[in-house]
């Protein structure tokens, strides 16, 4: 199938200008009242009681396709929130919202689908629909702030490690991040893209002003395994993506983090270990191991407990750093690699909506449609 077109701007890709122009008629203070209740104050148009009446339903329209996502399930933990949004044009996208006790962390997608096509995440086993525009980034990240606030906490971070690739739909993108930068508040310091490692566009983030976080999903530090497990990793093998992430550290000076999905017997060997401390040692790189989740298209599993702290260890000694990073939400498909939109419990509970039931998965707030 043919990517889908993309839909025309909707209320959240829209600059200070171009919002003034939707108030036309309307008194002059509305449009930073509304501006504020956007970004500073994350509010939606529907919660701003301090518009009129007619306004709000405006903007209600403008937003497209719909406000806020069409449902939200709970982890068994309490403290993750994964929640399905129907993009205009018909697909769908997910965001998975994690409370710790201090802040809170909201994973955001960046397209509706993924070209990149690692076997081993569900994203990438389901194809590439749409890129996101920036607005429909942004409003996942509005949520959050709207849902981290009702806990009394604050969204500290943002991840771009929802479903695609962030730097195969660069401008987009980029507009996101200085719109959450400069309008919502947090700083880039704060925010976090992950990348296969499309070398042209580190080369590009490298460039900009904002000094964000740099996340590269490694995996491998052969070409030879890389090719296979990383696909792109045939257009831009590591010789160069390791000499964009050196250029990206001297420019920026942030910290550089490599992620490693431990695979029992394939990436988990102790020569997996001494290639990829062979890497992330001179870039002074932290390594984030999470052993693979289960996804519908990948038989292999993921390395067993022992075996991932062994890995971990073996890092250590040969002097990179690394942690084992805890797994969150896997019991609703909501953990690194598992976001596909498609056959989730998020999904059923965003159908006709139905209070759930004692043993469902909660849907938060579905909406009617
Ligand atoms: N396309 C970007 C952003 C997605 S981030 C990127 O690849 O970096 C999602 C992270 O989860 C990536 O590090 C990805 O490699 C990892 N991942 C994918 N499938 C996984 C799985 N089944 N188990 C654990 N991690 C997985």
């Amino acid at each position: 199938m043919p990517p889908r077109p993309e839909p025309p701007p909707g209320l959240y890709d829209l600059d200070h200008d171009a919002l003034a122009a939707l108030l036309e008629g309307e008194p002059g203070y509305r449009v930073s009242q509304l501006w504020q209740g956007l970004y500073a104050q994350a509010r939606r148009p529907d919660e701003m009681t301090n518009l009129p009446k007619a306004l709000r339903a405006r903007l209600a329209e403008a937003a497209r396709p719909g406000l806020g996502p069409l449902g939200e399930v709970l982890a068994d933990d309490g403290e993750t929130i994964k929640a399905l949004w129907g993009i205009e044009g018909g697909g769908r996208i997910e965001s998975v919202l994690m409370h710790y006790p201090r802040r809170s962390t909201v994973c955001v997608s960046t397209q509706a689908g993924c070209a990149m096509a690692c076997g081993f995440c569900a994203t990438g086993q389901a194809g590439f629909d749409r890129h996101l525009r920036s607005g429909e980034i942004v409003e996942q990240v509005l949520w959050a702030v709207g849902r981290t606030k009702e806990r009394d906490r604050r969204l500290g971070n943002v991840v771009f490690m929802g479903m695609g690739e962030p730097l195969a739909n660069y401008d987009r993108v980029w507009a996101a991040v200085e719109r959450l930068h400069t309008d919502v508040g947090i700083s880039a310091r704060h925010l976090t893209l992950s990348t296969v490692g499309i070398v042209p566009g580190i080369n590009r983030l490298a460039a900009e002003a904002l000094p964000v976080n740099l996340a590269v999903s490694l995996h491998a530090a052969n070409d030879a395994l890389r090719d296979e497990l990383v696909p792109i990793n045939r257009r831009y093998p590591l010789d160069a993506l390791v000499a964009a992430c050196r250029a990206y550290l001297t420019a920026k000076g942030r910290r550089l983090s490599f992620e490693w999905a431990l695979i029992d017997g394939v990436n988990d060997r102790d020569s997996d270990a001494a290639e990829l401390a062979a890497i992330a040692r001179p870039l002074r790189a932290h390594v984030n191991l999470i052993p693979l989740n289960p996804t519908p298209g990948y038989p292999t599993r993921g390395t067993p407990p022992g075996r991932v702290a062994r890995f971990r260890d073996r890092l250590e000694a040969l002097g990179a750093n690394a942690t084992v990073r805890r797994n969150r939400g896997t019991d609703i498909a909501a953990a690194c690699g598992q976001l596909a939109a498609a056959c989730t419990s998020v999904d059923a509970a965003a159908g006709p909506v139905e209070p759930a039931g004692a043993a469902a998965p909660i849907a938060l707030r579905a909406r009617p449609r």
